[in-house]
């Protein structure tokens, strides 16, 4: 169930869209939505990147989600890193009283709605990321960055 935040509730956010350089190749997704650096100026913004969390190094090799399940295109099974950036992503909403989140969208770990197919193949399928389904079982509704006005509406904000 998705519990309803109040209006001033804090906001977990994917590291690499606050400008953090933690993506898969050493680079970023900043976002200069004005909605999204409003909340970041109000101190609401809790910057947050699972797969580093999960003890993955920066740069890393690309990963995507097949079946329960995170392989790299070599063939490396990632899953329990992915997994305990899931576990420490839901423990820290918990403990800041999180009330919603933004996360990358397409990511295996950040991704809602559309993750790439586990092909490597830039195909997109429905599903969330890890880190996402984490989250979502937690009760927090999750966003991607090209939802902000969503998300304001979500806040009571608009
Ligand atoms: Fe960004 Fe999430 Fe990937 Fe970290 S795991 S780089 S926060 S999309």
């Amino acid at each position: 169930m998705i519990n309803t935040p109040p209006r001033s509730a804090k906001i977990l956010v994917s590291s690499c869209l606050l400008g953090e350089k933690v993506r898969y190749d050493g680079g970023d997704n900043g976002l200069s939505h004005p909605l999204f650096q409003k909340w970041k100026n109000d101190g609401r913004l809790v910057s947050f990147c699972p797969e580093c969390a999960g003890g993955l190094p920066t740069p890393r090799a690309s990963a995507e989600r097949v079946g329960v399940r995170i392989m790299t295109q070599a063939g490396v099974d990632v899953t329990s890193e992915f997994l305990s950036g899931a576990e420490q992503a839901v423990e820290l909403a918990r403990r800041l009283e999180v009330g919603v989140a933004i996360l990358k969208a397409r990511s295996p770990s950040c991704g809602s709605g559309v993750i790439y197919d586990g092909n490597f193949a830039k195909r997109l399928i429905e599903g969330n990321g890890m880190t996402t389904d984490a989250l979502i079982k937690a009760g927090i509704k999750v966003f991607s960055e090209d939802e902000i006005e969503d998300v304001a509406r979500y806040l009571s904000e608009d």
